[in-house]
């Protein structure tokens, strides 16, 4: 059986990939705490996704109703841009990534793709427009070319390779004795945090989605590994519309546009430039961050 090695808490968004093509996984997961199944209406339309263009229309959402966490949040990311959100740890910025993939409905408000409300259109749809560089990314027990192309499996060898470059991984993959046909996970190769998340980048960058979400990771990277994955960051998102929720104020500085959200509500929003200019709540978080404390 195929193993994963991630925190329980982000299981809820993993469940949903692994789902797509290992229904026999059920079992496994529903001792766990996930999220309620969101089932498609009735009349449920095809979403298919082109410009990726996302829309959160005043959304107000709580996972229990008596505790709100979106107390009326909106924002659009137009199509090819790139927004990211900021803010304290609880702001309630993966709760945005959550309701994007809609493992929840909302309270009030509505998410859109593309103009059409999530709840009017097919799940499948959805995790088709979507591709995410999550905190912790999963790695099968099996090669590393398996995991790049899992989610595409007929892709060429070519395609793989292309991919791995893009990713910044290539060379290193191509070091090992066995190349491509390493085995990593649990039970093979263990790869770095970064490493691991050049293979989500990669993994990404071969599904081809309009949509790109980075959830990143808290954990401190070196400063050389940092800004490998910026500049996959970079190279994947180019073309795409992009949503990073960031914990290193570092990759945000190109973004269209930063929220900062603090206690479910948007505080400040603007380029890099203009929250500057603002000495606000950025402000002092761009401060803190470049003498060298630890945030959140
Ligand atoms: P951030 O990503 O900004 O750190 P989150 O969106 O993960 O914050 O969480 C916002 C708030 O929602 C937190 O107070 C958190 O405890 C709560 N929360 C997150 N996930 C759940 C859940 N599955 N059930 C109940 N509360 C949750
Ligand atoms: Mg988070």
């Amino acid at each position: 059986l195929i193993q994963l090695y991630l925190p329980l808490n982000f299981l809820g968004f993993v469940y949903r990939q692994i789902r797509q093509s290992l229904t026999d996984m059920e079992d496994m997961f529903s001792m766990l705490d996930v999220p309620a199944e969101i089932r498609d209406e009735d009349d449920a339309e095809d979403l298919n996704a082109k410009d990726g263009k996302v829309e959160f229309r005043d959304v107000k959402f709580g996972y229990d109703e008596r505790r709100p966490i979106l107390k009326g949040v909106s924002f659009t990311v137009e199509p090819g841009k790139t927004t990211a959100i900021v803010g304290p740890s609880g702001a309630g910025k993966s709760t945005i990534s959550r309701l994007l993939f809609r493992f929840y409905d909302v309270n009030e408000g509505a998410v859109l793709i593309d103009g059409k409300d999530l709840r009017s259109v097919k799940q499948h749809g959805v995790r088709e427009a979507l591709g995410i560089v999550p905190q912790d990314t999963v790695l099968f027990n099996d090669t590393v070319r398996y995991n790049i192309a899992y989610g595409r499996p007929d892709a060429s060898e070519e395609e793989v390779t292309r991919a791995a470059k893009l990713a910044h991984i290539d060379d290193f993959i191509r070091s090992l004795p066995d190349g491509y046909e390493t085995r990593v996970g649990e039970r093979g190769l263990k790869l770095s945090g970064g490493e691991k998340q050049r293979v989500a980048i990669a993994r990404t960058i071969l599904k081809d989605p309009p949509i790109l979400l980075f959830d990143e990771a808290t954990s401190a990277l070196d400063t050389a590994t940092e800004r490998d994955i910026q500049t996959s960051m970079r190279e994947v998102s180019k073309g795409r519309t992009t949503l990073i929720i960031a914990h290193r104020l570092s990759t945000v500085v190109d973004a269209d546009e930063i929220i900062v959200l603090r206690a479910g509500e948007i505080v400040e929003r603007g380029t890099h430039a203009d929250l500057l200019a603002e000495k606000g709540v950025y402000a002092e978080m761009w401060a803190r961050q470049q003498s060298g404390d630890a945030d959140d």
